[in-house]
């Protein structure tokens, strides 16, 4: 395995030099005074990443599929009424996680490519007049398809009928390289995690709470413990945690920060555009179509391609590893063999993406795929020339 090589799947994504030496430290003891001055910091700092100022954010030493485990046993009990759609991988493991909890799950069954139907949501609230739902939950960028959701528009939804569902938003593959805003759409729970936009590695569930879920939170009995939020913020408040953190990542993460506010954010987020939108660039010229049905469910961290008939996207990502010691994304649940997709979050520049395509290009002529090489490389060469 050649170790130079960028990795293309969405998450975990590329880890830069930076925030690798960042991390190689001794151990810091998380009992001592003044583990609160690292502590502290990220918290603020967090809150700014997921725009919310009346909210809070914790951290578990877990990854995503923890933070959606932690954002269901803290605020609902079971038998409590759910409403969720499922249009890609990350939905329907959510989905599967709400089941295993004895919720009561009511699924809105939407074609993959899709994004939240937010018509579809209104609909279904407005007809809930006794308010059973408990909680809305929305992927709002489905890894699996490169498709991003309308969160405000699902916040509408709900106040259309003045319904006072939680509002719970998996925020995983968008959270630092898109734009997000936790406060402004009414999101109660936001679930991120360390491996994506943050380019470190796997180990943090990074959660933002709202005064709302904080209410929530009382009458809730699903059984918690690891993942109990209350002990987690009477602990945090001290200083400390309930039980051992991660140092090295989160003193990662205060690096992974530092460099998003050094970069700005709306220049972290026009920097996911630009390389997303050269990457789509590519995909027209060779006549292949994503996943996304269309330009406003465009992800930007993630494209998920379909490969022409006949051909098996699993083939194609294995020859770009067996070959060329690169990897890209398989195709997910219903994606699988018929879409690759490339992952375009975290540290990535014009030349990591070009080199990407053209590595791609390489693979597909490979395997006789109807190609022209360097097509696609051009279509993203002139957009990265005239974008900049
Ligand atoms: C990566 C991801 C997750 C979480 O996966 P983990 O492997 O548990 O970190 C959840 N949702 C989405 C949309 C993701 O992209």
């Amino acid at each position: 395995m050649n170790n130079q090589n960028p990795v293309f799947i969405p998450g975990p994504t590329n880890i830069p030099d930076r925030l690798r030496r960042a991390m190689s430290i001794q151990t810091i003891d998380h009992r001592a005074p003044d583990f609160a001055d690292i502590l502290d910091p990220l918290y603020n700092d967090l809150k700014k990443e997921f725009k919310t100022e009346d909210g809070s954010v914790i951290m578990f030493p877990s990854t995503g599929t923890g933070g959606w485990e932690a954002s269901i046993v803290n605020t609902l009990s079971p038998g409590d009424k759910i409403l969720i759609a499922r249009y890609g991988m990350f939905s329907h493991r959510w989905i599967d996680l709400c089941q295993r909890h004895n919720l009561d799950v009511e699924i809105i069954e939407c074609e993959w490519g899709t994004g939240a139907p937010t018509d579809l949501f209104a609909a279904r609230l407005a007809k809930d007049s006794n308010q059973e739902i408990k909680a809305v939950l929305v992927t709002h960028n489905e890894t699996a398809t490169g498709v991003k959701s309308d969160i405000a528009g699902v916040r509408k939804a709900l106040d259309a009928s003045n319904h006072n569902a939680l509002l719970f938003v998996d925020c995983v593959s968008s959270l630092a390289s898109m734009d997000f805003k936790m406060q402004e759409w009414g999101v109660d729970l936001a679930v991120s995690g360390s491996q994506k936009g943050f380019m470190l590695s796997a180990g943090l569930a990074i959660v933002g709470v709202s005064p709302k879920t904080k209410v929530a939170m009382e009458t809730a009995t699903s059984p918690r413990c690891f993942f109990d939020f209350k002990d987690m913020m009477t602990a945090n408040q001290n200083g400390g945690y309930p039980y051992t953190p991660p140092v090295q990542l989160l003193v990662g993460l205060r690096e992974s920060l530092d460099m998003l506010f050094e970069e700005g954010l709306d220049n972290v987020f026009a920097r996911h555009f630009r390389l997303a939108e050269g990457i789509r660039q590519a995909v027209a010229a060779w006549g292949f179509k994503l996943c996304a049905k269309n330009p406003d469910l465009y992800s930007d961290s993630v494209s998920a391609i379909y490969v022409p008939d006949g051909f098996d996207s699993n083939v194609l990502t294995d020859h770009l590893y067996d070959a060329y010691d690169v990897s890209f994304g398989i195709g997910l649940g219903e994606m699988n063999k018929i879409a690759f997709r490339i992952g375009h979050l975290g540290s990535l520049s014009d030349v990591m993406a070009l080199a990407g395509i053209a590595t791609i290009e390489m693979a597909m002529k490979d395997l006789n795929y109807p190609i022209e090489l360097g097509s696609g490389v051009a279509a993203a060469q002139e957009y990265y020339r005239n974008s900049r």
